[in-house]
């Protein structure tokens, strides 16, 4: 039987693990860490619960496929409910609005509380999926990198329509030119942090965001988003997949242009096939430090990152569900410190993230697990001592003039996560969520293929390759070298 080394226990690194073991490989993982997942991993704190990176979960059939790969019937192994209301968003002045996710209530409420045309909206939404549905068979769901991904009906369709891709505008202007209720524009520029950019700089192309969360669902693990990573892990284990814990892999040993072996431990280890879900950036300047380095794709700027406050609440917020934004008064600052000055704005937006609404152990009766994230510049040698508390008071101040509270009163127990934290927990340089960011119109082009060019058997998944960071995408990157390696 071929043999196939997996360097990473991210959710990329074990569905590919799945699928090689579904082609008939023999797998073996190794993982730095003494756990699998990566960033999809949990913490306990006294009697909460927490996840402690995605909170969001959008194609769960990415999931299921993996059960159905080994005929299991993934509800047996991983359960999850559609959220009714997607997200709940408030503003300083007071206001709030709450976003269904049944798509004639979404665009009738919407109307109503930004006061612009359901017609508008029901447009802005149509050109969304339109997008969507153009660009995710050629930009997700294939190599990028190969020319025979361009020979094809559905890239000549893609390709032809171009012009209606927005790539020549920002994400911000596509949306000004749609509405005129800055606080709608706002709501819409948001969709640009799912994979960590800014909406002053992002290409328009990224208004199909929206579709995946408003009208493809959104969903929420019954267990919490670590059983994402842990079902399967499980799965794995079940079909014979074995993991190295604690095994940081040192040096990939070459010959004649081929990945002959691994060193992990002191210990060499033989492969047929070597799939690396490390972050790209990270590989080549540990693993493939020898190798020739794609200069240019590395140069790409990072997705920002993320400083995360886990606080058990010990009281229930009402107004509060499971997702919720807090927005800044000034958006357009905000970024331009996120990227440019590498700093916290005064005025952040703040994100709370709630599992104990759905998932009752997650926090003691009559309390609330609460992952309160603000977007953050990458790691580049800040002080976040300083950082941190510079931000928990913009953050607790601006928590309590919106929900009208103390919250500094009912904090029980809290744990910090900064950039830093981010970097040396999953080795993702800078602490960057979502590998490089999509702050220009070339970004997906610039992207690091899931092969490599300079060994026939060493390709890459996961967040910081193609097609790009977040759970979906790194199940994709998953399925391309897949069928790369069946073909090669
Ligand atoms: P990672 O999870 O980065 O894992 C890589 C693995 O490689 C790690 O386990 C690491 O320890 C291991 N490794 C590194 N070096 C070595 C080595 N030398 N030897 C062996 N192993 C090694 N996505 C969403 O879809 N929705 C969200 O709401 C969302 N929010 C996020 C919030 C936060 C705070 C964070 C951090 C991320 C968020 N993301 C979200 C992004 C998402 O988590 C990632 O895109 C995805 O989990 C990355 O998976 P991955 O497979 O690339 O690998």
């Amino acid at each position: 039987m071929s043999k196939a080394i997996v360097i990473g226990a991210g959710i990329a690194g074990l569905a590919s693990a799945l699928r090689l073991r579904h082609q008939g490989y023999e797998v073996d993982v190794f993982e730095k860490n003494t756990y699998t997942g990566g960033k999809i991993h949990a913490i306990q704190l006294g009697d909460y619960r927490f996840d402690l990176g995605p909170s969001l979960f959008t194609l769960p059939e990415l999931v299921d496929e993996l059960f159905k790969l080994f005929d299991e019937d993934p509800r047996n192994h991983f359960n999850y409910i559609q959220k009714e209301t997607i997200c709940n968003y408030f503003w300083e002045d007071g206001t709030s609005f709450s976003a269904s996710a049944n798509r004639d209530r979404f665009v009738k409420e919407a109307s109503q509380f930004f006061e612009e045309s359901e017609e508008s909206i029901r447009n802005y939404l149509k050109r969304s999926q339109r997008k969507y549905e153009l660009t995710s068979p050629v930009f997700l769901e294939k190599s990028l990198h190969k020319s025979k991904s361009f020979f094809n009906l559905e890239t000549i369709n893609a390709l032809s329509s171009v012009h209606k891709l927005d790539l020549n505008q920002s994400l911000d202007q596509v949306n000004h030119k749609s509405f005129s209720n800055e606080k709608l524009i706002q709501f819409f520029n948001r969709f640009a942090t799912y994979n960590g950019s800014s909406p002053f700089k992002t290409p328009g192309i990224m208004s199909m965001i929206p579709h995946l969360e408003m009208q493809l669902g959104t969903y929420l693990p019954k267990k919490g988003m670590h059983d994402i990573s842990q079902s399967l892990t499980r799965l794995a284990q079940k079909v014979g997949i074995r993991f190295h814990l604690n095994a940081p892999v040192d040096e990939l040993m070459t010959e004649n242009k081929t990945v002959k072996a691994i060193k992990a431990k002191g210990k060499i280890y033989n492969a047929d096939t070597v799939v690396c879900n490390m972050d790209v950036y990270t590989a080549y300047n540990t693993i493939l430090k020898n190798a020739p380095k794609p200069e240019k794709t590395l140069k790409q700027e990072r997705s920002s990152s993320a400083l995360i406050f886990y606080w058990g609440i010990n009281k229930e917020f009402k107004p509060l569900d499971l997702h919720n934004i807090l927005f800044s008064e000034n958006y357009n600052k905000e970024f331009e410190h996120i990227f440019d000055k590498k700093y916290f704005y005064e005025d952040p937006t703040v994100y709370i993230n709630i599992t104990s609404k759905h998932i009752k152990n997650d926090a003691p009766r009559g309390s609330e697990n609460w992952f309160t994230m603000v977007n953050a510049p990458t790691h580049e040698g800040q002080d976040w001592k300083a950082q941190t508390t510079y931000i928990r008071e913009k953050i607790i101040n601006k928590i309590n003039r919106n929900l009208k509270t103390n919250i500094e009163n009912h904090i029980e127990v809290e744990k910090v996560l900064t950039p830093k934290d981010i970097e040396k927990e999953t080795a993702s340089f800078q602490g960057s969520l979502y590998g490089t960011s999509s702050n220009n119109k070339f970004s997906a082009f610039l992207r690091h293929p899931n092969f490599s060019k300079s060994y026939s058997n060493l390709f890459f998944c996961g967040g910081s390759v193609h097609p790009g960071g977040g759970i979906p995408l790194c199940l994709m990157s998953a399925k391309i070298i897949a069928k790369h390696i069946r073909q090669s």
